[in-house]
């Protein structure tokens, strides 16, 4: 357990580590948002405790009841707009500008990677920046009709089929698999942060860093990754994330002599 507060010896390996990796991923999750005022959509009181994912957020119910969805999107971009990139989305920015990170693998649709400047991100979940017809594929920018009033379902204007926002409900396919999987083969770091990555595919990119012979660094509240066998290549860093990833960012810079 490393404690970026403290400029202990085992700050100073998880630097060393950093500026030794060839390759620098991230994995983050719901936990990275928090303090960009983005309650975590699985906690108690979060979005789905009030709406059920089955009942409202599968492609199966958007395809049947569409107006019963928007229900739920409506509220969803209630949470997620108008939000502003936290000191933890800025302290990968820097450390991208830094040479030390290379991508980021998000579960959020929140965009807030992109707002903060990250210029390789991952978004397995989609994004909610976006509408999209999935019936002809038209994506255009969400407007602020689509979400702000009890209104109609918003209309492809191509073909006039029911919209979606960009996002990937229960029951479709997460994004950009075989990118993420060609990236993380060629990670020998990653940071896996404000995510239990518990869930496919997030939850295989540690074992699959691990078994490139390379590190992970937990950024979160609690750990949730387990120590044992290879997994020894393992630190965890407790506590909020933006606090700790911009203490750990300046430990980088000031350490730039490895
Ligand atoms: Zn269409």
């Amino acid at each position: 357990m490393v404690h970026p507060e403290r400029n202990g010896a085992e700050l100073t390996e998880l630097v060393r580590l950093i500026w030794a990796a060839r390759q620098v991923g991230a994995l983050t999750g719901a936990g990275i948002s928090v303090a960009s005022g983005i309650a975590d959509f699985r906690s108690s009181g979060g979005l789905w405790s009030v709406f059920s994912p089955e009942e409202y957020a599968t492609l199966e119910v958007f395809e049947r009841n569409p107006a019963k969805s928007w229900k739920l999107f409506r509220c969803m971009g209630r949470e997620l707009l108008g939000k502003e990139p936290n000191p933890a989305h800025l302290a990968l920015v820097e450390l991208e500008r830094m040479g030390l990170l290379h991508g980021i693998v998000t579960q959020n649709i929140d965009t807030l990677h992109q707002q903060a400047g990250s210029s390789y991100v991952f978004e397995i979940h989609g994004e909610f920046a976006h509408v999209h017809c999935p019936a002809c594929g038209l994506l255009r920018d969400l407007e602020a009709g689509d979400w702000l009033e009890d209104g109609p379902v918003p209309l492809c204007a191509q073909c006039g089929s029911p919209l979606k926002p960009n996002v990937v409900l229960f029951g479709e396919s997460v994004r950009m698999l075989e990118e993420i999987w060609t990236f993380i083969a060629h990670c020998d770091l990653l940071l896996v942060i404000g995510t239990s990555a518990q869930v496919y595919p997030a939850a295989a990119l540690p074992d699959r860093v691990w078994r490139n012979g390379g590190w992970v660094i937990e950024c979160n509240r609690e750990q949730a990754l387990r120590d044992g066998s290879v997994r020894d290549r393992h630190f965890f860093v407790p506590g909020d994330v933006a606090r700790t990833l911009p203490l750990l960012v300046d430990a980088c810079r000031s350490h730039r002599r490895f």
